[in-house]
């Protein structure tokens, strides 16, 4: 049996848009396009579409993350990664999704929009937030069609070791399709599971550009997966997706001299991290601290309202995250630049 049997049968038999592709001295009268722009929307082709799928981007990002062209689907965003998988493999009303809560929340948001249910593995929260593998294998059906894992894990910051997710793998393959989402991973010490797409049909490896590469604000992302799942995929992602500016900058954000860049600034916001850490401990308000190998840190205080206070009339924001009994006190703080946490300290100092 192939992974796409998993797929819905309506999206295995689609019948995909045909988006022309044509050489760029052609007379462009197939489209429907504008002739005619002013300003930096004519210097930069803005009254054309865009390829209907970016060719050298998806070359940079292969080779930025280690696999073949044909294993690169780009995104808008990895959220896009997200939606596009549960809308390909769950049938409204019948199928599931797994997750590990506490976790980032659009996977949920994304399978109730398809009408998919979900069952919630929690993280064991007295084992630093470790993924239960027996309880997620026990909890999978012949409905489960995606396992979603986050590592490093949004908003806790944990990793889930290799050989947990090589055993998920396994005893998943043609069973579930199981997503690591790798978010995160610039900051982390952990090697990216990206390279195993062409050894494990099931794994899909979401990464984005948001976080690590500092281009939230482009909205690029990569699904990364066996060639099987990136046609099915390809076919229910719109033509024309990548806007011309997205892809510009996405493009030069790959070069050696901002690769070199931005490797560096994570190093920055690691060596933050664990400043802030020893700083944060040292503060009446702060009870504990997860260990963290992403851009934020997970912490526990001792009256999460007065600190939340504390830290509004500072004019600082965090996240918390509501009532239950996992996030009682705890908030996500990011990691900012130096100046932002050294405001943050001294605000947290001021916490009585
Ligand atoms: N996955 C995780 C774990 C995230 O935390 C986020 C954003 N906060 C995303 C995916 C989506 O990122 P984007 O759409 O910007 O690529």
């Amino acid at each position: 049996m192939t992974i796409l049997a998993l797929a819905r049968k309506e999206i295995r038999q689609l019948q995909s848009y045909t988006a022309s592709e044509i050489g760029p001295d052609t007379i462009k009268l197939n489209a429907n396009e504008a002739p005619w722009a002013t300003g930096t929307e004519k210097r930069n082709g803005l009254n054309r579409y865009p390829a209907a799928r970016p060719a050298e981007l998806t070359r940079k990002l292969a080779e930025y993350y280690g696999v073949g062209t044909d294993n690169v689907l780009v995104t808008r965003g990895s959220s896009e990664g997200i939606d596009l998988l549960i809308r390909s493999f769950c049938s409204a009303g019948i199928d599931e999704i797994l997750l590990t809560p506490p976790t980032f929340e659009m996977y949920r948001v994304y399978a109730s929009i398809q009408g998919a249910a979900v069952v919630n593995v929690p993280l064991l929260a007295d084992q630093d937030f470790s993924v239960d593998t027996d309880a997620l294998l026990a909890a999978a059906n012949k409905r489960s069609k995606i396992i979603f894992l986050c590592s490093p894990n949004n908003p806790v910051g944990s990793i889930i070791p290799r050989a947990q997710v090589l055993r998920l793998l396994d005893a998943m393959a043609d069973k579930s399709i199981v997503v690591i989402d790798e978010a995160y991973i610039e900051f982390s010490e952990t090697e990216s599971l990206a390279a195993l797409v062409t050894e494990h049909e099931n794994l899909v490896v979401l990464r984005t550009l948001s976080k690590g590469l500092a281009l939230a604000g482009v909205r690029c992302g990569a699904l990364l997966a066996s060639t099987e799942v990136i046609s099915l995929i390809d076919r229910v992602l719109a033509p024309y997706a990548m806007p011309s500016p997205t892809v510009a900058c996405a493009e030069q954000a790959l070069s050696d001299d901002r690769l070199t860049q931005a490797r560096e600034s994570i190093l920055l916001i690691v060596a933050e991290r664990e400043r802030l850490r020893t700083e944060l401990l040292a503060c009446d308000a702060v009870d504990k601290i997860w260990p963290s190998q992403a851009n934020f840190l997970f912490i526990r205080f001792e009256n999460l309202s007065a600190v939340s206070a504390c830290l509004a009339a500072s004019g600082i924001s965090i996240r918390s995250f509501g009532d239950s009994a996992i996030f009682d006190h705890c908030a996500r703080v990011s990691i900012g630049s130096t100046a932002d946490n050294n405001q943050l300290i001294d605000a947290m100092r001021s916490v009585s």
